[in-house]
């Protein structure tokens, strides 16, 4: 994201670049090699980035509809999850907008939670080489994702595709809501109960501000990281003291 200064929720946040960023990781390596570590890891922009998909529902809607300039919408026309902004990006006029805004909102809901889309997904800078390090630390690693168990096959093809540690149900796993229609807040609340039973939580990564501090909440010994990619856009503020970090990019 390139606006922090307009941005209310993370203006505000303390946004650990270069080597500071590769301090911090390192530390969250450090702890990992303890005994019976479990790291927790929030797929969509923390470890995966969906511009890829976001912009093929555009193409696809505007071939669909004869919108030439959607057509041809492509990843860096996103700026966060606000797709009229994309949709003027890629080249729509102005005042041609509103009128794509629900038809293209009903297609993105039908392709937009679907395994078939989810593999489109790239991987946030340096995400790769940083889970393959904590991979390397012994520690359990723990996926815990709003996306639902429909998406699986598509998020595992994506994980074999760009060589993040893949599931195997035991050293590294992938918690899903197990349905759609759960709210995603409500699903991570219950998952906190559940995650002291893998081991012991040391470090958790996540973009959204309210899912970190609820983690922060439930295990104050973790070292909690928020992911300033982009967020839900809710007013919430992240606590202070939760470090941030823009990607894995310091370390690769
Ligand atoms: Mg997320």
């Amino acid at each position: 994201m390139k606006h922090h200064a307009n941005d209310p929720v993370l203006a505000a946040v303390d946004l650990r670049t270069g080597a500071d960023a590769r301090a911090l990781l390192q530390q969250v390596l450090d702890r990992c090699g303890a005994p019976h570590a479990v790291a927790v890891f929030d797929l969509d922009s923390t470890l995966l980035d969906n511009k890829t998909r976001q912009a093929r529902i555009m193409a696809e809607y505007g071939e669909r509809h004869g919108v030439a300039a959607l057509a041809r919408s492509r990843a860096e026309h996103w700026e966060g999850w606000d797709y009229r902004v994309a949709m003027r990006n890629a080249g729509l006029p102005p005042d041609q907008v509103e009128a794509h805004v629900e038809p293209y909102r009903a297609l993105w809901r039908e392709l937009f939670f679907t395994s078939e889309y989810c593999r489109l997904d790239t991987p946030v800078r340096g995400s790769v080489a940083y889970m393959q390090a904590v991979r390397e630390t012994g520690a359990r690693i723990c996926y815990v994702t709003g996306r639902h168990e429909a998406m699986r096959a598509g998020s595992e093809d994506c994980f074999a595709q760009h060589g993040l540690p893949e599931p195997d149900g035991d050293r590294v796993q992938l918690w899903m809501k197990p349905t759609l229609e759960e709210h995603d807040d409500d699903y991570k609340a219950r998952v906190h109960a559940d995650l002291p039973g893998l081991g012991t939580v040391v470090a958790v990564f996540d973009n959204e501000p309210m899912h970190v501090n609820d983690y922060r909440r439930s295990f104050p010994e973790a070292l909690v990281v928020h992911l300033a990619t982009d967020h839900s856009m809710r007013d919430t503020l992240v606590d202070p003291g939760i470090p941030s970090i823009a990607d894995f990019g310091s370390w690769s």
